[in-house]
């Protein structure tokens, strides 16, 4: 917008008409005094000042607008009729204005210089708008760029803090971040520790899931610097995500070599101790068996309870140690399966069968689905083993059910058998830990007896079949554990 300022409403009219007419918005004002407030209150692009007014005259109005810093940078174009002298054109320059016309004025001439100056003023103001912006995100990317560090200088302190060896790498796998701890198992900041050579390369595997984008975690062998011994340690190295993109990782290198010892030294325990209980065992059950059929022979009823009771437990025992036995098998990666094409309905009959002569006649088990009464490869001793641990934990953590549902289904691809109790149930946080090793759920652990390794051992069985296993369950409402066996 334009101000034209002069006393002569005759000078301002004209002026007005002629600004207006070549679409320019225009404010006018009849003194000094009014045209200082309305400087103050609106924005204008250009003033127009008339230089001989009365009371306050055009410099003054000059000098008083350069002095605030919301009126010092408009242009001014002092209007005059008299005072063309070299002096007045001087004041007026050395006030502010940029411009200096006589009257009579030529409008075409005038309103050529209020086109450009104008037009300057505008690109002026565009001008320090932009550098304002620019001014303000440069401020807004040096704050977010100084709270980003002391974020990162904060993390890394905490990493620092760990008593783990951590770090982080870039987005190109590159480490840029160590803590301490690293330089006990590395020279350099950029070497990963040396590994054993019969262990996974870190590197390699790294690059596998740096492509897949995801998270991996290893157990490795590092060689510790100065003692030069080898320590296993779990590696774990996650992405970090900045929307979809993987902005960096950050790894951990957690020293578990005393816990293997320790498990290596119980796996070792066991392995010895069922191997050492199995033979007295062995010997016991077959003298038993003999006295059981001495006694038999001379119809000696009340010591032949005694003996048939001894050798129930024998059995129990027998089992345990047979576990047992299994797990350190499964741990030295010597549980062998033999499979071979084998009717499964036959195997499933036969479980069931002597499920029903160990527990009696009170277990009820209904039979559900497609019989699979076909041939496909599997172990039948191990899948056998798999359908009793399943059907006498059904009936084991079901103390006041005794119906057991037996569900078989098949497809083209895989068969699948189920068994179902109205038993105790299991917590949902609890149900994917029952086939870890000597995992139990706590609640029932102390109300039933057992060691928690059967599921352990036909999860392994099943893993090594190709097949899948798993439960399904409610608290207080039972459970189905449930296996699938590939076709082929
Ligand atoms: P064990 O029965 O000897 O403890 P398992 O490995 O067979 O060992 O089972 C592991 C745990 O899973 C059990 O201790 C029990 O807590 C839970 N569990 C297994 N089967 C059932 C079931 N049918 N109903 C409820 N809980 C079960």
């Amino acid at each position: 917008m334009v101000l034209i300022v002069d006393d002569n409403q005759n000078n301002i009219y004209s002026l007005k008409k002629l600004l207006e007419s070549n679409d320019f918005e225009v404010d006018t004002a009849i003194s000094g005094e009014q045209a200082l407030g309305k400087a103050l209150k609106n924005n204008y692009s250009l003033i127009i000042l008339d230089v001989q007014m009365p009371d306050m005259d055009g410099f003054e109005v000059a000098e008083t607008l350069a002095g605030y810093s919301k009126t010092k940078e408009i242009p001014i174009v002092f209007l005059s009729a008299v005072s063309t002298e070299k002096r007045f054109i001087t004041k007026g320059y050395k006030s502010g204005g940029i411009d200096y016309v006589t009257k009579p004025i030529d409008p075409e001439i005038l309103l050529l210089k209020v086109k450009t100056f104008y037009n300057l003023q505008e690109n002026n103001l565009a001008m320090k708008r932009t550098q304002q912006n620019l001014e303000l995100e440069v401020k807004g990317r040096r704050e977010s760029q100084a709270t980003m560090k002391s974020q990162i200088d904060h993390f890394h302190l905490m990493l620092q803090a760990l008593p783990q060896i951590a770090f982080t790498l870039n987005q190109n796998g590159e480490v840029d971040f160590v803590n301490c701890k690293w330089y006990l198992y590395s020279e350099s900041e950029q070497d990963f520790p040396e590994t054993h050579p019969d262990d996974h390369d870190i590197k390699k595997e790294f690059e596998e899931c740096r492509k897949r984008g995801k998270a991996m975690e290893l157990e490795v062998r590092i060689k510790n610097i100065k003692t030069q011994l080898y320590r296993y340690h779990l590696l774990r190295m996650s992405p970090v995500f900045e929307g979809d993109l993987i902005k960096n990782w950050v790894g951990t290198f957690t020293d578990i070599d005393d816990q293997k010892k320790v498990e290596k030294e119980k796996d070792e325990f066991l392995s010895i101790a069922s191997h050492e209980l199995k033979t007295p065992l062995t010997s016991i059950k077959a003298y038993t068996q003999l006295l059981e059929r001495k006694l038999k022979l001379n119809n000696e009823n009340s010591e032949l309870l005694y003996v048939e009771k001894t050798l129930d437990q024998i059995e129990k025992l027998n089992s345990l140690i047979t576990d047992l036995l299994d797990v350190s098998k499964i741990e030295n990666g010597k549980l062998k399966i033999n499979k071979k094409p084998e009717n499964l309905e036959s195997v499933l009959q036969s479980a069931i069968e002597t499920i029903l002569h160990t527990s009696g006649n009170n277990v009820k088990i209904e039979r559900h689905g497609v019989k699979p009464d076909f041939l496909i490869p599997f172990d039948k001793i191990r899948i056998e083993q798999v359908l009793i641990n399943f059907l006498s934990n059904a009936i084991k953590y079901s103390p006041d059910n005794n119906q057991i549902f037996v569900t078989t289904f098949a497809d083209e691809k895989e068969v699948r058998i189920s068994v179902t109790d109205f038993g105790i149930g299991i917590p949902d946080f609890k149900q994917e830990y029952v086939f870890q090793k000597f995992y139990r759920v706590e609640e029932s652990s102390l109300q039933f007896q057992g060691m928690g390794i059967g599921l352990y051992i036909c999860s392994e069985i099943i893993k090594q079949h190709h097949g899948t296993i798993g439960v399904s369950s409610e608290p207080g409402e039972g459970s189905t554990f449930y296996f699938t066996l590939p076709l082929n």
